[in-house]
């Protein structure tokens, strides 16, 4: 199987810009789509032997690819997004969402937690990509290693004084706790305080507080972007499964390959429902394993 990336200079270059959130989140989309794809045909190419001969090609230019086209003369600096991700070295915003150069304006940090610094760059690129910027995003990941420590902390407060001693470390873990105390209520809500029994209550834990804490984060981004002047910007959140590198905003209950973001809940209520609701598939997922 070869992948060809072919850059005829006689083709005309088709620049496509997102001129709506709506937009914006289906360019996002599609890109993921791209690299699930891609992902899934290199699978069964080595699996299965049967990408032998196969080809694919992937036209590329400067312009589109957001770099210059003459040497020396910078571009303007003119994302589609704001995307908010975590620091793990296995999610590179770019490359999860298959853009390009000057297409994001990517805050990472981990646990992707909206820390007093990131609210800067939030208002910076708000004030100054006013005209590109169309969508704001939170991209959580599973098997995050910040949000392990959080529930590791809930769990067991006297076990990890260590994160507690350690001043950098706990404004992580306190902020992530947040995610991590509305999935153990919601996990009480629905399956009883029982459920705290559980062999994979840890796990179960970890697997919902991951898309909470994306999804509380997009409603703060969304806050504090609307503060700086823009009123009808709109906040998603979804979750990279690092097995699949399928972004969803829930755990998807059948196999798919068909990526997800969601609007930041607008409430209190709101996200308690989402937090029933992702409780609810991770159980669901969990019996599916016995
Ligand atoms: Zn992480």
């Amino acid at each position: 199987m070869e992948l060809i990336y072919r850059y005829d200079p006689y083709q005309p270059v088709v620049i496509q810009h997102p001129d709506t959130p709506e937009e914006a989140v289906t360019t996002l989309m599609s890109g993921n789509r791209r690299l699930v794809s891609m992902i899934d045909r290199m699978q069964k190419a080595s699996l299965d032997g049967n990408g032998v001969g196969a080809s694919e090609v992937i036209p590329v230019d400067l312009v589109s690819m957001g770099l210059p086209f003459i040497r020396g003369a910078a571009l303007d600096q003119a994302p589609f997004a704001l995307v908010l991700g975590c620091s793990d070295a296995r999610v590179p915003i770019e490359s999860v969402f298959d853009q390009s150069f000057n297409d994001l304006f990517a805050i990472r940090i981990a646990g992707n937690v909206l820390g007093t610094e990131c609210i800067g760059s939030v208002d910076y690129a708000v004030r100054n990509f006013g005209k590109s910027l169309q969508a704001i995003v939170v991209v959580g990941h599973t098997g995050c290693g910040a949000v392990t420590a959080a529930v590791d902390t809930y769990l067991s407060p006297t076990a990890f004084t260590n994160i507690a001693l350690t001043h950098p470390l706990r404004t992580l873990v306190d902020r992530i706790m947040i995610a991590v105390r509305a999935a153990a209520n919601a996990f009480d809500r629905c399956f009883g305080h029982e459920f705290h029994k559980h062999p994979q209550y840890r796990a179960a834990l970890i697997h919902a507080a991951v898309y909470l804490n994306a999804a509380i984060a997009a409603f703060d981004l969304q806050r504090e972007a609307r503060s700086a002047m823009a009123a009808n910007v709109k906040a998603y959140y979804g979750v990279c499964d690092i097995g699949t590198m399928l972004v969803r905003d829930q755990p998807p209950l059948v196999p798919t390959s068909d990526p997800h973001l969601s609007l930041a809940p607008k409430d209190a209520a709101s996200f308690m429902t989402l937090a029933n609701e992702i409780v609810t598939a991770v159980v669901t997922l969990l019996d599916a394993e016995v």
